[in-house]
C-alpha cells in the first residue's frame, strides 16, 4: 500500500465512524437512502452498550435521518416513575431497581447535553440536546405545575407529541432552512471520499495537493458557515449549542460534512415516536410500524415486580397513551382491526400466535417466549377476543 493508499484508506475508516451514532436503546433511527423512501431501525437489536446502540446514521445527506425515542420515564399526576410506558417491539431491559418521586419531592429538573437530571443519582439519556431540553422543559413544567391540573397537563402534553400536522410542518421548515447545509455537505462528503482521492490517485498528491487542499478549505469553510446560519434560523436561542457544533466542524471537515445529520437528528423529539413513524413512513412499513406500537400498548409484557407506585405511574400512562394512540390511528386511516389481524399460519401445524410480537406457535403456550406474560391466542380465538374488547 503506497502512502496515498494508506492516507485514503484511513480517511474513509474515519467517515465511517463518524456515521455511527451511539443512541439509547429504546429509540428508534428513521431514515431513507435516498430511494424507496424512509425506513426505521430499532436501536434495541443493535452492537453497543446495554443503555446504548450504535446505529449507522446515514452516510449521506439526501434526506434528514430522524431519532426518535419514547418518553424515558413515566409520569403520572403523582409522580414520576424509571419505567418506561411502552416498549415498542421488546420488553423492558432489565436494569437498575424501579425508581419513584413524588413531584413535591424533586428538584428543578434540567437537561445538559443530551442527558436529563430528574434527581440526585437519577438522569436519563435522550436521542440529542434538544429532545434533552424538551423532556427537562416537560417535567419541570408538571413538577411546578398545581396538582389539580397535573392529570389534564399530561394528557394535553402526550396529545400534543401526537399532532401528524405539526410534525409534518416541522420537519417540512427543518427541511427547508437546511437546504443549502444539505447541499453543502453532500458536495464535502463526495469529494471526501470520492473525488478527491480519486484525482490524488490519478494525478498523484504531489501535483494535485494544491487544488486540493484549495477545494477541501473552501467546501469545509462553507459547510460550517451554513450550518451556524441554519442552526440560527431553526433554534434560534440556543447560543451555546450552536458555539459548541460549529466549534466542532470547525475543528474538522469529517465533522463538518455531519452537519446536516447534527442539525435535524432529533427535530421530531417533541413528537411520539408513532407521530414520528406516521408522518415519514410509507404503505407496509408504515401499518408494520403502528401495529408494533398498538400491539405494545395492547398486550403489554408482565414482569414479576408489577406493584408499586413505579408500576403504577407507567400503567397509568400506558392507559393514556393506549386512547391517544387509537385515535391518532383513526385519523391516520389506520383501523385497529387490520392492523391487529391475525397473521396467516406459517403452516397447518401452527396452532396459535402472539398477539404482540407475531411468534407463531405449535404447542400450546402459556405465554410468549419473547414476551413474557402474553398469552397466545388461537386463530379462532382472535375474534371473540376483540369482540369482548369492544363490549
Ligand atoms: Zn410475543
Amino acid at each position: 500500500m503506497s502512502p496515498i493508499d494508506q492516507l485514503i484508506f484511513a480517511i474513509w475508516i474515519l467517515y465511517a465512524l463518524e456515521c455511527l451514532a451511539a443512541l439509547p436503546r429504546d429509540s428508534f433511527w428513521i431514515w431513507s437512502p435516498g430511494i424507496g423512501g424512509y425506513r426505521a431501525l430499532r436501536v434495541q437489536g443493535l452492537p453497543g452498550t446495554p443503555n446504548s446502540g450504535l446505529a449507522p446514521v446515514a452516510p449521506l445527506p439526501f434526506s434528514p435521518g430522524l431519532a426518535v425515542q419514547v418518553w424515558p420515564v413515566s409520569v403520572s399526576p403523582e409522580g414520576i416513575s424509571s419505567r418506561r410506558a411502552q416498549h415498542i417491539g421488546c420488553e423492558e431491559s432489565v436494569g437498575d431497581a424501579p425508581r419513584f418521586s413524588r413531584w413535591e419531592e424533586l428538584p428543578r429538573i434540567e437537561s445538559q447535553l443530551s442527558t436529563v437530571f430528574i434527581s440526585p443519582g437519577w438522569s436519563v439519556r435522550c436521542v440529542g440536546p434538544h429532545a434533552a431540553r424538551t423532556l427537562a422543559r416537560r417535567l419541570e413544567s408538571l413538577r411546578l405545575a398545581a396538582p389539580a391540573a397535573r392529570d389534564g397537563a399530561i394528557r394535553a402534553m402526550l396529545r400534543r407529541g401526537h399532532d401528524a400536522s405539526r410534525a409534518k410542518r416541522v420537519l417540512s421548515i427543518g427541511m427547508r432552512r437546511g437546504r443549502y447545509l444539505r447541499m453543502a455537505c453532500l458536495a464535502l462528503i463526495l469529494f471526501f471520499v470520492v473525488i478527491g482521492p480519486a484525482l490524488a490517485w490519478r494525478g498523484g498528491l504531489s501535483a494535485t495537493w494544491p487544488a486540493l487542499l484549495g477545494t477541501l478549505l473552501l467546501l469545509w469553510g462553507y459547510s460550517v458557515i451554513e450550518f451556524n446560519l441554519a442552526h440560527r434560523r431553526l433554534w434560534r436561542r440556543e447560543s451555546l449549542e450552536r458555539f459548541k457544533r460549529t466549534f466542532v466542524a470547525a475543528a474538522t471537515p469529517l465533522a463538518a460534512a455531519r452537519g446536516y445529520d447534527n442539525l435535524l437528528r432529533d427535530r421530531l423529539s417533541a413528537f411520539s415516536v408513532l407521530t414520528a413513524g406516521l408522518v415519514t413512513l410509507a404503505g407496509e412499513r408504515r401499518a408494520a410500524f403502528a401495529r408494533d406500537v398498538l400491539a405494545d400498548l395492547r398486550y403489554p409484557c408482565h414482569g414479576s415486580d408489577e406493584e408499586g407506585a413505579s408500576h403504577e405511574t407507567a400503567v397509568w400512562m400506558r392507559e393514556v397513551l393506549r386512547g391517544i394512540t387509537e385515535r391518532a390511528l383513526g385519523q391516520a386511516d389506520l383501523g385497529e382491526e387490520e392492523l391487529l389481524a391475525p397473521p396467516a399460519p406459517e403452516d397447518a401445524a401452527c396452532r396459535s400466535y402472539c398477539p404482540r410480537c407475531r411468534s407463531q406457535f405449535v404447542q400450546p403456550a402459556e405465554s410468549c417466549a419473547r414476551c413474557p406474560g402474553v398469552r397466545p391466542l388461537a386463530w379462532t380465538e382472535r375474534a371473540e377476543a376483540a369482540g369482548v374488547e369492544h363490549a
